[in-house]
């Protein structure tokens, strides 16, 4: 774990909980911690060196979305007839993201869609929706889906979890995007759905779905475009007259959407939409139990209780920031993203991949580009890693575009261009998404499961303090420093 990051660098500042205290703190001291803690963290990311992640980074928004949320967090979207505010904060976040999906063009079937989690619930629930929807029309018992390599492993989440199985097709190595004939290949009789990304993350690429929408009406399956990272970006691209091609339910085979409100929407983490053609796949995922002992139960998706201070916090976030908000946000990401390219595309020892608008990603054929990850972490960098090939990625966004990133960007990356070439060991970064690339070595499933187990049961794999009478449950002021 140490060599991966650090866990647990609060141990040493904080008494370690190991139960649940007898008497409570004081709320001012709580939250001075608290401050502590975020203060630390927010550091992390401030400078604009991060990949991804802080898609929005504006400390005032977030203070205001963070009103919007405390008006109603304690509130359960699961009970409208107490909060109507739910019905209607998720209604207006669903008919805003179907405008922006331009649903207007959708004819002869009733656009609608659905408020989750985040990227990974709205994917799950696509793909329960094609299922349920296959097995009611279509008979279909053995349903498969078609996914790009480099479609979200949400997508192997969702086969996981549904029964269905996964037709994974490989992406053209040069254009990072899928061939439609590729995918046509991997259509049989039980294929409800063929997916694309708009844009995928590990490059950024946007699918060729245009050729996707005309094969899933040919052969008449859905196809899924997910947008749960360009979803809330793209369609500004197109408004500030860049070229970008077409992905949204103006194509007449695309069946479903996905676009986070929490990545580029700017909203607070923890919502997403899945928008879909035709009511009747969404309806295809309703839930009800109606000889419960509790009464008749139902939920409109897989989700029971909600917090209807989310939902308030991505009304909040489209709300006020409008689609001119959006525009001159985009118009920033833009510009820095192509500066950035441009750095790199000025490096003849860098090779980009794809042509995204808004993720820059590189790869090398001199050497392991991996020891660019390492030199630039010096320099305070969070790339992502990439594998197959072996690769790193900048998902520009908003604090990016803060005066200096880019000109930050052409130093740094010169300079680790200089120490890559002079390496001859392995470089210490690997491809970990979500996660700061650090060592991999020998069995990578049993280092992902040691990771994931360290991460999730952190205090129970703290070391014991070393008086257990005064390090346990009650903060100390020896043991707090
Ligand atoms: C982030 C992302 C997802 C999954 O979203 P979560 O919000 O992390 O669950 C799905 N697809 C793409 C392309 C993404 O970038």
């Amino acid at each position: 774990m140490s060599d991966l990051f650090d866990a647990h660098p609060y141990q040493d500042r904080y008494p370690v909980l190991r139960g649940l205290p007898e008497h409570g703190r004081p709320k001012e001291e709580i939250l001075a911690e608290l401050h502590e803690m975020a203060d630390v963290e927010n550091a992390s990311w401030s400078s604009g060196q991060c990949s991804g992640t802080m898609y929005c980074g504006d400390l005032e928004h977030y203070a205001f979305l963070t009103e919007a949320f405390g008006l109603f967090a304690h509130q359960n979207a699961l009970q409208r007839d107490m909060c109507p505010s739910a019905t209607r904060f998720e209604g207006e976040v669903i008919a805003m993201a179907l405008d922006l999906m331009h649903a207007d063009a959708i004819e002869g079937a009733e656009p609608a869609g659905l408020v989750t989690s985040g990227g990974t619930g709205s994917i799950l629930q696509a793909m329960l929706s094609y299922r349920d929807h296959a097995r009611a029309t279509r008979g279909i018992t053995a349903p498969n889906i078609v996914k790009p390599e480099t479609a979200h492993p949400a997508f192997v989440k969702a086969a996981h979890l549904f029964g269905i199985e996964l037709r994974t097709v490989p992406v053209d190595p040069v254009t990072t995007k899928v061939d439609p004939a590729v995918v046509a290949e991997a259509i049989d009789e039980n294929t409800i759905a063929i997916i694309g990304s708009a844009g995928n993350y590990p490059y950024g690429s946007i699918d060729p779905i245009a050729e996707l929408s005309a094969l899933a009406l040919e052969r008449g399956v859905g196809l899924h475009v997910d947008g749960c990272l360009g979803g809330w970006l793209l369609p500004f691209c197109e408004e500030l007259g860049h070229d970008v091609p077409v992905f949204d339910f103006r194509l007449p085979g695309v069946t479903s959407i996905s676009a986070d409100t929490h990545k580029y929407g700017y909203g607070l983490k923890g919502t997403s939409t899945v928008l879909f053609r035709d009511k009747a796949l969404r309806n295809a995922a309703y839930f009800y139990v109606l000889d419960w002992t509790g009464g008749k139960y139902y939920s409109p998706g897989m989700e029971g209780s909600r917090s209807d201070g989310l939902l308030a916090t991505a009304w909040a976030s489209l709300v006020a920031n409008g689609r001119a908000g959006y525009r001159e946000h985009a118009r920033g990401i833009f510009e820095v993203a192509a500066a950035m390219s441009e750095a790199v595309e000025s490096h003849p020892e860098l090779r980009r991949l794809g042509d995204s608008p808004f993720v820059v990603a590189f790869t090398s054929d001199v050497f392991d580009i991996y020891h660019v990850s390492d030199f630039m972490r010096t320099r305070g960098w969070r790339f992502n890693g990439l594998q197959y090939p072996n690769g790193l990625h900048l998902a520009v966004t908003r604090p990016q575009t803060q005066d200096g990133v880019v000109d930050r960007f052409r130093v740094d990356l010169a300079d680790a261009l200089a120490y890559a070439v002079a390496q001859e060991g392995a470089p210490e970064s690997a491809a970990i998404y979500g996660g700061v690339p650090g060592g991999l070595t020998a069995d990578v499933s049993e280092f992902i499961e040691t990771v994931m187990e360290q991460l999730m049961d952190a205090q129970l794999s703290v070391p014991a303090a070393p008086d257990p009478a005064s390090g346990a449950s009650e903060p100390t002021p020896e043991s707090g420093a």
